[in-house]
């Protein structure tokens, strides 16, 4: 059974693109497939950020997990700075990793423009991921095109460790996220709805109350002209309402739009469809985060099963690259 690896940074508010793009699938996938998902909250360390905020997310972050349907007897759910081995493994690979391919990274160069001081660990942050998927032998890692080179890293370290020191880690595949899972922002199509997106009036969050995101909704950009029509290229509003409307539903985006003559009709249809998808999931959540420990319980108990897979990979990395056992 193939294992699938998705990490969680809590940096900015959980979106329903993390939800239909990653967790909903985890879900639907979790009692026939072997899975991993984690809270990558050393990732969130790279940029500047609010240290009661990461705190306060990564709870929030779990809690909404176990909320939206995530099983913790089903699939392995963690925190990635409670599983030491992440960052040791992370040592060893960056003696493999070179410079050169670090700073290629796209996203680097791109994050790094942005910033006045660039942290040392934005650099090394894809050799971090990499350890992420290596540390569990991940099989596949579904990914967006912004992280694929990043795949294609702890592809390339994976190999390099195995053919320089002995044959330990599994080389993992990028695999595509499911269709419809690429939502878009609904002030600005043309970019994907992001965590980290400069304003939050196009994002439709997975905690926004429902008066929230029906007005981000009534509000979406759409095209020009008038037709309803699935068409992501000329109309990438009105398709991106389709596509939520679709991940919601289950129906064809090309098929729900033959059901709308005006965008207003569309509009309600999309509030309705979101509303009735996150209520459940936010009075789960509401529920949950009376009983912090509870979550807390979940998260150490993964942790502890997380590292009895990862402590045996990090021991043999160690002894192949001639460290002396303790
Ligand atoms: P950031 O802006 O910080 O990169 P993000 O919203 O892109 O935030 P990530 O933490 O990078 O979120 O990704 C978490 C998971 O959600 C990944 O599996 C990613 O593929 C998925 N995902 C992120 N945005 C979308 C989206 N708009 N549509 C579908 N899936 C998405
Ligand atoms: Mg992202």
């Amino acid at each position: 059974m193939p294992r699938r690896l998705t990490g969680f940074t809590p940096s900015g508010d959980l979106h329903i693109g993390n939800y239909f793009g990653a967790i909903a699938p985890i879900v639907a996938r979790q009692q026939a497939a072997d899975t991993v998902a984690f809270i990558s909250d050393l990732h969130a360390l790279t940029l500047e950020h609010d240290p009661a905020e990461v705190h306060r997310r990564t709870l929030e972050f779990a809690t909404l997990l176990l909320a939206a349907g995530a099983d913790p007897d089903a699939c392995l759910l963690m925190v990635q700075s409670h599983v030491p081995e992440h960052t040791e493994l992370h040592y060893l690979l960056e003696c493999v990793a070179g410079y050169g391919e670090a700073s290629r990274m796209i996203q680097f160069k791109e994050k790094s423009r942005r910033q006045e001081r660039v942290r040392v660990s934005l650099l090394t942050y894809p050799i971090l991921m990499a350890a992420d998927i290596l540390l569990y032998d991940t099989d596949e890692v579904p990914v967006g095109e912004d992280q694929r080179q990043h795949v294609e890293l702890a592809r390339d370290l994976a190999q390099r460790f195995n053919s320089r020191y002995a044959p330990i880690f599994t080389v993992p595949t990028a695999v595509n996220p499911p269709v419809a899972a690429r939502i878009m922002d609904l002030a600005n199509p043309s970019d994907k709805m992001s965590k980290s997106a400069p304003s939050p009036a196009g994002v439709l969050r997975l905690l926004d109350p429902p008066e929230v995101l029906r007005r981000k909704i009534m509000r979406a950009v759409t095209d020009p002209g008038t037709t309803v029509a699935y068409n992501p290229e000329a109309q990438p509003g009105v398709s991106n309402l389709l596509a939520i409307l679709s991940a919601c539903t289950g129906t064809a985006p090309h098929e729900l739009a033959k059901n709308f003559d005006r965008y207003g009709e569309l509009k309600q249809a999309v509030a309705d469809a979101v509303v009735a998808t996150v209520t459940p999931i936010q009075q789960r959540y509401h529920d949950l985060s009376r009983h912090p420990e509870h979550v807390r319980a979940i998260l150490h108990t993964g942790a502890k099963r997380a590292r009895d897979l990862a402590a045996p990979k990090v021991l043999a990395a160690k002894q192949a690259v001639g460290l002396v056992p303790a």
